[in-house]
């Protein structure tokens, strides 16, 4: 691809694509935005790095912590990986415990400590997902199922004396966009917090996606309040199509944080002005009354729109929609954890995915990536894409 624009790219032949993909996430509203490119090409006449802090910072660090109110304080970096890697490094600061437990199928960034699937059995210690990372490392991380509150407790039981931290993408966006089962929030912030253990919220997808907010405090889910982090880390969608990451917490456990506390993190891209400006911006353009369930409106389309055309041609689909991001499942059963998304037409997938393309829509090329609108698509995008859908699922289905 080499030109971006609203809801839609073009590559170097000049073929044209409705893009869901939104580049994995930070695109919300469509490409190239008017508003988010002007804030970029202000702050990039401003200079674009300075080594001290900015009053953007601030503005930015304000918008997040008034809609996300876990977050008493907030620190910027440049990415959600690194947002990640540092709440684990204060909860572990703050515990002084070393292990972490993870869910299986969430993806929280290419650091060694998250890049570790479970072990074989189900009460065994992590195995690295990706050569370069060593086994000790490994060892420090347990996997459980999602929505699988029993087997979160087995696990505090057996190791809850060293564990420093449940992370979590509280709404799942890496295997699917999955919720949480009514309870298994509330029951993993009540367990982490029994055996000493902090809960860490990966929001890196979900914040900002969903509505103006978080999965904290979404209404989809019941009784926030005891569903509230400790940390929560944050990317994408805050840096308006830049790179940015973020994470915050209470007041107490993020005064672990260098100067004040003995856990270091610097960067030194971290909170450069052009990002900044950049989320600020998306933020804007989010908050304005509408944009949300304007978004909702065109994902409901959409997904009734699949799924009848994938039933007209015998095709199982599991379509798994939250808000304005969904997910298609080739499968005829429910996907709510890791396994479940696992266990879908791999073949099938690929299949659609390419004569999609072949068609002008353009999809996360993974059987576990969600389609996501922006506020730039339009219902004539919606069209467009249902009758490439219709011919897709004719194609793959050998009708
Ligand atoms: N956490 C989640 C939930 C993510 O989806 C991602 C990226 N897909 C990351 C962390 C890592 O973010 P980045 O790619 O910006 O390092």
């Amino acid at each position: 691809m080499n030109k971006a624009a609203g809801s839609h790219f073009w590559d170097v032949d000049g073929n044209r694509y409705v893009d869901y993909l939104g580049a994995y996430g930070p695109i919300i509203t469509g490409h190239a935005h008017p508003h988010v490119t002007r804030a970029i090409q202000e702050a990039a006449a401003n200079g674009t790095l300075y080594g001290t802090p900015t009053e953007l910072e601030i503005t930015l660090a304000k918008m997040l912590k008034s809609a996300i109110p876990s977050m008493d304080k907030v620190r910027f970096v440049n990415s959600g990986t690194e947002a990640v890697m540092t709440t684990i490094r204060v909860a572990r600061a703050y515990t002084k415990r070393n292990k972490i437990i993870k869910f299986a199928g969430c993806y929280h960034g290419h650091s060694d400590l998250v890049l570790v699937a479970a072990g074989s059995g189900p009460s065994t210690l992590g195995i690295p997902d990706s050569a370069g990372i060593p086994t000790s490392i490994a060892h420090e991380v347990i996997t459980v199922p999602f929505n699988d509150a029993g087997a979160l407790q087995a696990a505090l039981n057996k190791w809850g004396d060293d564990v420093a931290a449940v992370m979590v993408e509280p709404i799942v966006g890496n295997f699917g966009m999955v919720m949480p089962k009514e309870g298994f929030l509330e029951d993993l912030c009540r367990l982490a917090r029994q055996y000493g253990a902090l809960v860490i919220y990966d929001e890196v997808i979900t914040a900002f996606r969903l509505h103006y907010g978080s999965a904290q405090t979404f209404n989809g889910l019941a009784n926030h309040e005891a569903i509230q982090p400790d940390l929560t880390a944050l990317g994408k969608i805050i840096g308006g199509g830049l790179p940015i990451g973020a994470y915050g917490g209470s007041k107490e456990v993020m005064e672990q944080v260098a100067p004040l506390g003995p856990a270091y993190q610097a960067g030194t891209m971290a909170g450069n002005p052009a990002s900044i400006s950049a989320g600020i911006a998306c933020l804007e353009v989010l908050r304005e009354e509408g944009v949300y369930p304007e978004m909702e409106r065109l994902a409901v389309k959409l997904t009734n729109g699949l799924a009848d055309s994938a039933s007209r041609y015998g095709i199982p689909l599991t379509i798994n929609r939250i808000a304005a991001a969904f997910s298609t499942h080739f499968c005829d059963h429910p996907v709510t954890n890791y396994e479940e998304a696992q266990d879908t037409d791999s073949d099938l997938f690929a299949a659609f995915f390419r004569a999609m393309l072949n068609r002008g829509v353009n999809l996360a090329p993974s059987k576990y990536e969600a389609w996501f609108l922006t506020t730039a698509h339009t219902d004539e995008d919606i069209d467009f894409t249902l009758e490439a859908a219709e011919a897709s699922f004719r194609e793959i289905s050998g009708k």
